[in-house]
């Protein structure tokens, strides 16, 4: 048995069957510690091509300068490899004037031992400490599906994790007078923290995730270990759990700002110019030109990531509105 599995078993043991939110918080904290979890159970945007984090770059140029060249700071939420940021950067290192100090949002060790080697930085456990001294353009690409969530049955019980045998299994405790469906409270209260920045600093925040805009009453929940389905309550902290974005919850929780989108990712993929990069691209590598059009598809297309993930802006009011949510 895991060190995790022996301490979770202890804490049921002692307190009864553990809130999902928290089984989820314990098994993400010590995945995420653990040896590289983004090459070993699942790919994402940036990982698939440089193209992601090129147009994220473009994204934040045309948004800085439309906002009149302001000293600003970057904030990446939840950067795994740092490729994103890497990528980003080197669009962002030929708009003539910008420059920027980083802070990354980053609880595992690991991966920010990953980060630093790719960009220079800060570091920092929550967005809370992050200076405030600044306006602030903040991106998070899967990272809102990776925090804890609640799950409700509508006839006032909640999803628990129990002991079962030598493992464990679902469980139901009372949650009297919930309506059925999903809740992140960690992510409300991120999105808050966001709203406030946005509010007090100014800039925009820029929420890459899969997910849905209006509330759906089913179980999102899901484990994955290589690349495969798992159970979310079969050995804590070897699989990666993550759920659907509730994005209409998350523009709630940030409080009054221009709220852009969620549109599907494929669109403001393509709106931002994402064909014109992958042909730039393959004209001067022509080897690798089934690769490129191989990723641009895998992002874009709506039965691949194009359609189930989505991007939303939450932005100051008296900021220019970001780019890719209108047609
Ligand atoms: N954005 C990256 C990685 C996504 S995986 C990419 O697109 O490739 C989720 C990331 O969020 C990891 O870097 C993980 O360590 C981090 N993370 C998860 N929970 C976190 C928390 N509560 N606070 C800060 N970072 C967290």
């Amino acid at each position: 048995m895991s060190d995790l599995a022996a301490v979770l078993r202890a804490r049921i043991a002692r307190d009864g069957p553990l809130r999902l939110d928290h089984w989820m918080a314990a098994c993400n904290a010590a995945y995420y510690t653990g040896p590289d979890p983004l090459g070993r159970d699942f790919v994402t945007a940036p990982e698939i091509s440089q193209m992601f984090g090129e147009i994220i770059g473009g994204w934040i140029g045309d948004l800085w300068l439309r906002a009149g060249r302001p000293a600003v700071r970057l904030v990446e939420l939840g950067p795994g490899r740092g490729t994103l940021i890497a990528d980003a950067l080197r669009v962002l290192a030929r708009v003539p004037g910008f420059a920027a100090p980083l802070a990354l949002v980053e609880t595992s060790p690991a991966l920010r031992a990953q980060q630093a080697g790719r960009v220079v930085a800060d570091w920092y456990d929550s967005l809370s400490d992050v200076p405030d001294d600044l306006p602030v353009i903040i991106i998070a690409n899967e990272f809102f599906d990776a925090l804890p969530i609640r799950q409700f049955d509508g006839a006032g019980g909640e999803r628990a994790a129990a002991i079962a045998g030598d493992g464990f299994a679902a469980a139901v405790i009372p949650a009297p007078g919930t309506p059925a469906g999903e809740a992140s409270p960690a992510g409300h209260v991120i999105a808050a923290v966001i709203g406030d920045r946005l509010r007090r600093q100014g800039g925009a925040a820029l929420i890459i995730d899969y997910g849905y805009a209006d509330t759906v009453a089913g179980d999102t929940l899901q484990a994955l270990r290589n690349h495969s389905m798992a159970d979310p309550f079969a050995a804590p902290g070897d699989s990666d759990l993550t759920a659907h974005v509730d994005f209409t919850a998350l523009a709630r929780a940030a409080g009054a700002l221009r709220v852009s989108g969620p549109v599907p990712q494929g669109v403001w993929l393509a709106r931002l110019g994402i064909e014109a990069r992958a042909a730039a691209l393959q004209s001067r590598n022509r080897d690798a030109a089934g690769g490129i059009a191989a990723a641009l598809v895998r992002l874009t297309a709506p039965t691949q990531m194009g359609n189930l993930f989505k991007a939303m802006a939450l932005s100051a009011p008296h900021w220019p509105k970001p780019a890719g949510f209108d047609t």
